[in-house]
């Protein structure tokens, strides 16, 4: 058989000032065509699992385009129908295609002005048209996302990753590669149907193996043992999305049983909502963070979601950093300050020069001010560094320069990084157990893991940017289907 596969992913938050543009998926390795399956073979990603199934079954592949990169603001809209363009263009060209396999996000948006509300819906429609009915479609979507019927009216099946933190996008790309063939030989007839749940949920308390989801995955799982159940995706929701379809929804999948499929996403979102306040976590001011920190006597992680580079924060808040000199921190750390400027001038003035400059806060209005500080440089670092500890993948962040400002760490990059699932200390020479504390840019969830076994107390801090925990603290959410937790009052009995 012959199969079209490719990636469009990115999550778009409606309140990052950024537009997101094609140097920004150019930046992190927009690819077409072969060299698609040259990054991904062997790879523990979505296209990977694709390429595995469909190299094993000894099947050609048409790798189109693979275009993803960090969240940010909304996509530019000419480059979004760009790469619609080319998926349309190759399915035309290659009238043979047996199906379509699409490794998607589901919390994409395009800039506002050119009026497409819904980019992956109408991505897998203009397929759907290209190619007719008979040409299965699947696509593997993450769990921070917003599905919509007319992605599921023009998709065979849709998945999402069950895990957070994603370690298992690859499994689900093998799942939903084998799906195809059940698909393409009639075995199975998938129907899906989605419930929304009417929830903005911040992803501070999201992790798959701690907190309320242990036990709504536990009912998924439970629930997908269910004769004639292809699959339940419990789609999360993304918090930076100010959209129609935006919202905690659970699609379930059956083997042509519509009604199957309706109640058990309904049983799914109802334990949701039932949850709903056990998703928001309290936070501690800077301050008192800092104190609480000085005064323990174990390293402490202080957790900085609300300007995470994985969910459209600008990284370059210097906030919490702010915080630390103020109490006078003297063996300290902060992963990461996004600063271009300050990471090539360190780079210029070379290791062990002392510097005045100017950090942080240069990228847009809602990330706080910069400081002005004294530092030594005290390490240029430009090798790739690994995405996390699974896919396998590294990352070409530029320049990592490390200032030591009276004992505080800072590590500085050339680029947005996102490093909430690796030890960026370890990898640059240092340990964080011989930190009073250590800043971290990202979820908790994933930092925690990524500093198992080194640090055991971490505090959500309560700081500056666009994805602060508080989702009411974001914006006002005018294209939010209302009324919505926890932007509104809701009563028990609002839902379901
Ligand atoms: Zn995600």
């Amino acid at each position: 058989m012959k199969i079209l596969i490719g990636q469009f992913s990115h999550e778009s938050n409606s309140y990052c000032e950024h537009l997101t543009t094609e140097a920004d998926f150019a930046a992190m390795g927009l690819r077409r065509g072969a060299t698609i399956i040259e990054r991904h073979r062997g790879k523990k990603t979505v296209l990977g699992g694709f390429i595995e199934v469909l190299e094993d079954g000894e099947h050609e592949i048409l790798p189109v385009v693979s275009a993803s990169t960090l969240p940010s603001g909304p996509v530019e809209a000419g480059f979004y129908h760009g790469i619609k363009s080319e998926f349309v263009a190759a399915a035309r060209a290659n009238p043979d295609i047996d199906a379509i396999l699409l490794s998607l996000h589901g919390a994409m948006s395009v800039e506002e002005s050119a009026g497409v509300l819904d980019p992956e819906g109408e991505l897998i429609a203009a397929l759907r048209a290209e190619v007719g009915a008979s040409v299965p479609i699947l696509a593997v979507y993450d769990p921070h996302s917003d599905t919509t019927q007319l992605q599921l009216d023009n998709a065979d099946l849709t998945i999402s990753y069950n895990e957070e933190p994603h370690r298992d996008a690859y499994e689900r790309g093998l799942e939903v590669a084998r799906r195809m063939f059940e698909v393409k030989a009639g075995a199975i007839n998938p129907v899906s149907v989605r419930e929304r749940a009417p929830m903005l949920l911040p992803a501070i308390n999201m992790a798959s193996d701690q907190g309320p989801m242990v036990a709504l995955h536990e009912l998924r799982e439970e629930l997908e043992r269910t004769p004639g159940v292809i699959d339940i995706s419990i789609h999360m929701g993304f918090y930076g999305t100010n959209s129609p379809s935006q919202g905690f929804s659970v699609v379930c999948t059956t083997d042509g049983e519509p009604e199957l499929a309706e109640r058990l996403a309904k049983q799914v979102a109802a334990a949701a909502w039932e949850k709903r306040r056990e998703f928001i976590v309290e936070l501690t001011s800077i301050d008192d963070a800092v104190k609480q920190a000085l005064a323990a006597d174990e390293p402490i992680g202080l957790i900085d979601e609300a300007d995470d580079p994985a969910g459209g924060g600008s990284a370059d808040s210097v906030a919490i950093l702010r915080g630390m000199i103020a109490n006078g921190v003297s063996a300290g750390g902060v992963s990461t300050i996004k600063d271009t400027e300050v990471a090539r001038q360190m780079a210029a003035a070379g290791v062990g020069a002392e510097l005045e400059v100017s950090l942080g806060a240069k990228t847009d209005s809602l990330h706080g001010d910069p400081i002005t500080l004294r530092g030594a440089v005290r390490l240029i670092h430009r090798d790739p560094i690994p995405m996390d500890k699974w896919t396998g993948t590294t990352h070409d962040v530029g320049l990592i320069g490390v200032l030591d400002v009276d004992g505080i760490l800072v590590a500085v990059t050339e680029r947005k990084v996102v490093t909430e699932n690796i030890d960026l200390f370890e990898i640059l020479g240092f340990d964080v157990t011989a930190m009073q504390m250590a800043v971290f840019k990202g979820l908790g969830l994933h930092i925690r893991q990524a500093l198992e076994g080194k640090i055991a107390t971490f505090i959500p801090v309560d700081a500056v940017g666009v994805t602060h925990p508080d989702v009411r603290q974001l914006g006002a959410f005018e294209h939010v289907p209302r009324p919505v937790y926890p932007l509104d009052e809701m009563p028990d009995d609002a839902y379901p």
